[in-house]
């Protein structure tokens, strides 16, 4: 009788997390997960942010050069920035020295 009874509970116990497990991979995980969408959330308002800074300081460096672009985000460390920053998500910014265009290799473009 105890045996049986454990084993029902566990076939219970299996059956919850088949189901649990079903729900999951149909729905949104943001729904799930509430959190996650704020972080990311949070994430692309830096990441904006971040941008907006490098933006900033290539058209101070540039002033400064005679219109040159920096050839790299790196040059503009010390004096134009504090240290180049990354995309909240990962990953360092894609840098275009021709155009002196930046961009966020998550896609957190505006
Ligand atoms: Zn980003």
């Amino acid at each position: 009788m105890r045996g049986l009874t454990l084993v029902i509970c566990m076939m219970v116990v299996l059956a919850f997390i088949f189901v649990v497990g079903c729900s999951k991979q149909q729905a949104d995980p943001d729904d799930i997960f509430p959190i996650l969408k704020a972080t990311d959330q949070a994430n692309v308002m830096k990441c904006l942010a971040n941008q907006h800074t490098l933006r900033s300081a290539i058209t101070m460096y540039r002033i400064a050069h005679n219109g040159a672009n920096p050839s790299s985000l790196y040059d503009l460390v010390p004096r134009y920035i504090r240290a180049v920053p990354e995309c909240p998500s990962g990953g360092a910014y894609d840098y275009d020295e021709t155009t002196g265009a930046v961009s966020c290799p998550s896609g957190h473009n505006q």
